[in-house]
């Protein structure tokens, strides 16, 4: 700790039937976490209260405990996810107020920001919004309400098999951290270019077993990578609604790049049909500009080898046929060459693209906690249904075209990532579908036909690379 520093304490509590209620312990930590980190302020220590029947006044000990830290100095503010969280009563907030008022104790809350106990302003907006308003409005029609409150609050879990790669601590989801290590390889092999299939296959050969105790299917697989939660995201009926009580296993873009490759049918084929031949379709001939297409042959009788060919559509003499290892291996050496030539001149790195992300992912942000804004400003009786529907509409159709330009952009270079340490290995790795593309995204390749007179042996001088410019 730092001695200039504030110190401050967390307070946390538990509670099932409120509006967002069923938020976990951890991730309202975690946001009280990145809010004292923000602010620079140290943690003392996390209260919390595990406090299911919020109606019956039931004695909260961490929050006694809390309050006389308060009394004897310890603590010089106070985080809490909302204030709802402190508070249960007008009663309970007087003493509060009291307590903070003499210590110049300061109130920060994740959902309503700085709680100003020091004016009377604004201990007068701390009263009129209490947490007993939203408790006495919810009491009301609480059967209604909280039906609808299922569908329009986000982030609930509402039973139902836990999902692979979190287990349930008392209430609160929790990663379990050799199902998340195995998520997270899905997720990043399928973003590196690897198929469905091969992700099952390694599954299933190292005996990981799914959440039901079975074995991997192209069909488990699919779902399990393109799952929101795994983002720390909840849905329903497919539509992202906001933050899920799941604690985040990769990160929203990681997600959403490989659900968008996962989802898009051509590159599904790709898997269906999938290509051997790292230049099939790329080769042109030389001599007349047409597509060279692969083929294969036994060598010899006795031999089994099979050799692969490139071979120009048009028959007949003066027209274009490579074998196949040779120029592969040279495309491969030249692009791996190129690739570290433009990292090492920085040339590589996408600050267009990295800067727009962080603008749209910070946009998603915005317009995620907005509907939950509206969301909780319904469950308060301060907007009414109608309202809501209108809102929730208009910031719905906003998040779409912002998650679909996320999305473009997540998978818009096929080019490495700029933070690959070592090319040549991230390329021998990185598998053909992504090679091809790489390659087809910088250059054309033309072969030039072996002249009559020529040795049998490869010449590099009949591949001409024609470099295409950014
Ligand atoms: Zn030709």
């Amino acid at each position: 700790m730092s001695p200039s520093a504030v110190t401050a304490a967390i307070y946390c509590r538990i509670s099932k039937d409120r509006a967002g209620g069923g938020l976990g312990v951890a991730r309202q930590e975690q946001d009280c976490r990145e809010i004292a980190a923000s602010l620079g302020w140290d943690i003392s220590r996390v209260y919390v209260d595990n406090d299911i029947s919020a109606y019956s006044g039931k004695p909260r000990p961490s929050y006694r405990e809390l309050l006389e830290a308060m009394r004897a100095g310890h603590v010089q503010a106070v985080i809490a996810w909302h204030t709802d969280r402190l508070h249960r009563s007008p009663l309970e907030l007087e003493e509060y107020i009291d307590i903070s008022e003499k210590g110049g104790i300061t109130t920060q809350t994740v959902k309503a920001g700085e709680l100003d106990l020091s004016t009377p302003s604004g201990r007068a907006v701390a009263r009129t919004l209490g947490a007993w308003a939203r408790y006495e409005s919810e009491h009301k029609s609480e059967r209604g309400k909280r039906k609808q409150l299922q569908l329009a609050t986000a982030g609930k879990f509402t039973g139902g098999p836990i999902p692979y790669g979190w287990e349930m601590v008392g209430k609160v989801p929790v990663i379990v951290e050799g199902d998340a290590v195995e998520i997270r390889k899905a997720v990043n092999s399928i973003i590196a270019g690897a198929s469905i299939g091969s992700i099952v296959r390694d599954l299933n050969a190292r005996g990981v077993l799914t959440r039901r105790g079975q074995v991997w299917t192209s069909t488990s697989v699919r779902n399990l990578v393109m799952r929101p939660t795994n983002a720390g995201l909840s849905s329903y009926h497919g539509e992202i609604l906001g933050a899920s009580v799941f604690p985040p296993i990769v990160s929203e873009d990681q997600w959403r790049t490989a659900s968008a490759i996962v989802k898009d049918p051509s590159r599904r084929s790709a898997f269906d049909s999938k290509v051997k031949h790292l230049l099939a379709g790329m080769l042109r001939c030389g001599t007349c500009g047409g597509a060279m297409k692969t083929s294969s042959r036994m060598q010899g009788t006795s031999s089994r080898t099979t050799s692969h060919y490139y071979k120009c559509i048009t028959r007949g003499d003066g027209h274009s046929f490579q074998t196949a290892a040779p120029v592969e291996d040279l495309v491969s050496k030249v692009t791996v060459a190129h690739l570290e030539n433009q990292q090492s001149q920085g040339k590589m790195s996408f600050p267009d693209d990295e800067a727009k992300l962080a603008k749209l992912r910070t946009e998603a942000l915005t317009l995620r906690g907005r509907l939950d804004e509206s969301a909780n400003s319904f469950a308060d009786g301060i907007i009414t249904a109608k309202q809501l529907e209108t809102i929730t509409t208009r910031v719905r159709e906003q998040l779409d075209k912002t998650t679909a330009s996320m999305s473009a952009l997540g998978h818009g270079s096929p080019l490495p990532p700029p933070n690959v340490a070592n090319i040549r290995d991230w390329w021998a790795a990185v598998g053909i579908e992504r090679q091809r593309a790489i390659i087809d995204s910088i250059m054309a390749i033309y072969v030039d036909p072996i002249r009559k007179s020529a040795p049998r042996t490869f010449d590099p001088e009949r591949i001409r690379i024609e470099w295409k410019t950014a």
